[in-house]
């Protein structure tokens, strides 16, 4: 669901707004308050509960500072006419995306869930050639002999298992 805001306001020049403002649904499932139309600035007040309009939009009076501004906004009736998010003073910012921890540096994984080595970490040492290729042959007590330590002593501990 994505809820919108069609603004009908007459503009100066006497034209109607006609201006369809977009409102993110997860940040509008529950929430009160101000939204000015990216188009001609007029201000509406929403209460929405579980994604339900439950009040609104009412226009406010002239003047009324929104709470926040829609994240897109287009005119279905003038083609392809649209604000993108985050043109300053109309739209905000998309901030949908991941947070920090989903984004650039991987996670290697050294061994499964049964605790057996897997192939799950980048960097293996030079000696196996340009990006790390060697076969189909694993040698990880050779390429990675820390990693084999490590399976050593989780086997002694109980720690690897077949299930
Ligand atoms: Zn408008």
């Amino acid at each position: 669901m994505c809820d919108i805001i069609w603004c009908k306001e007459k503009k100066a020049d006497g034209t109607v707004c006609n201006t369809v403002n977009y409102l993110d649904p997860f940040n509008f499932w529950n929430w009160e308050g101000t939204i000015a139309c990216a188009e001609c600035g007029t201000v509406y007040y929403i209460h929405m509960i579980q994604g339900w309009m439950y009040r609104g939009p009412e226009k406010q009076p002239p003047g009324t500072k929104p709470d926040i501004l829609p994240v897109y906004a287009d005119k279905p009736l003038e083609g392809y006419v649209r604000y993108r998010p985050g043109v300053e003073g109309r739209t905000r910012p998309y901030l949908c995306l991941p947070r920090d921890i989903y984004l650039g540096v991987p996670d290697p994984r050294r061994f499964s869930i049964r605790g057996y080595p897997v192939r799950g970490w980048p960097n293996q040492p030079p000696s196996t050639g340009i990006a790390g290729s060697a076969g189909f042959k694993w040698e990880i007590e050779k390429l990675s002999p820390e990693v084999w330590e490590e399976f050593l002593e989780k086997k002694k501990k109980g720690e690897a298992r077949d299930w």
